[in-house]
């Protein structure tokens, strides 16, 4: 019984050891996606300030050619040669700041049409790897119930099992298979103890023959199973 114990035990451990996995993987997913779609949005505000700035040089641009006509209209009220000098060298300034504006503004437009084609490329991926996702995440959940459903009958056989065992012994079982890694029992074979590889005292291995009581390795503690050598056939 000990060892159908330690047998459905081991069982849940492998049970919920490749769930973990699952929800790992679930986790992977979920991350993917969630990091796909935040390059997105980063994309989007990108954009969105991109235009913005091409907004405000349109504007800038604007008021320059008004000023610069503005000039034009006032020289020709200008009755000094002087006059006449200092407002067309307003005007060659604003030239010169107007050529300067339309080449920003066409570093901005391409700047924009960049990143809308990086953004149309990153959409479709995120819209795939959605689609994707959402269907691993159906087969992986279908696993992992799958999975549940399979510990469930193992903790219901556990408890089939331990009805018939003493609740002292039980516990002892459990604490001993939490400190020896998963292993409350082992084998004794040939005078030695399977659990820790050493000799076990021959007056212990000896009562062991006698099915008397439930023995312990002195050196691991662990729970001593005897096995017979099967006789060759
Ligand atoms: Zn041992």
């Amino acid at each position: 019984m000990l060892e159908e114990l330690q047998e459905v035990d081991q069982l849940i451990d492998t049970l919920k050891a490749a769930q973990n996995g699952l929800q790992a993987e679930l986790a992977g997913i979920t991350q993917g996606l969630d990091a796909a779609r935040e390059e997105v949005v980063t994309l989007e505000a990108a954009c969105v300030q991109g235009e913005a700035e091409k907004s405000a040089l349109e504007v800038t641009h604007a008021a320059e050619l008004e000023n610069i006509v503005r000039s034009e209209t006032n020289m020709k009220e200008i009755k000094t040669n002087k006059e006449f000098q200092a407002v067309g060298r307003e005007i060659t300034a604003a030239k010169k700041q107007v050529t300067d504006i339309e080449e920003l503004l066409l570093q901005k437009i391409s700047q924009i049409e960049e990143i809308s084609t990086g953004l149309a490329a990153k959409k479709s991926r995120c819209d795939e790897l959605a689609e994707n996702a959402a269907q691993r995440t159906t087969e992986k959940q279908a696993e992992i119930d799958k999975i549940q459903a399979d510990i469930d009958a193992s903790i219901s056989r556990r408890e089939s099992v331990t009805k018939g065992l003493s609740a002292g012994l039980v516990k002892k079982f459990t604490i001993l298979r939490e400190q020896r890694r998963g292993q409350a029992l082992a084998i004794a074979k040939d005078g030695y103890c399977m659990g820790c590889n050493m000799h076990l005292p021959p007056q212990l291995y000896n009562n062991l023959y006698k099915y008397e009581e439930l023995l312990a390795c002195p050196h691991c503690q662990r729970i001593l199973i005897l096995k017979l050598q099967q006789p060759q056939s």
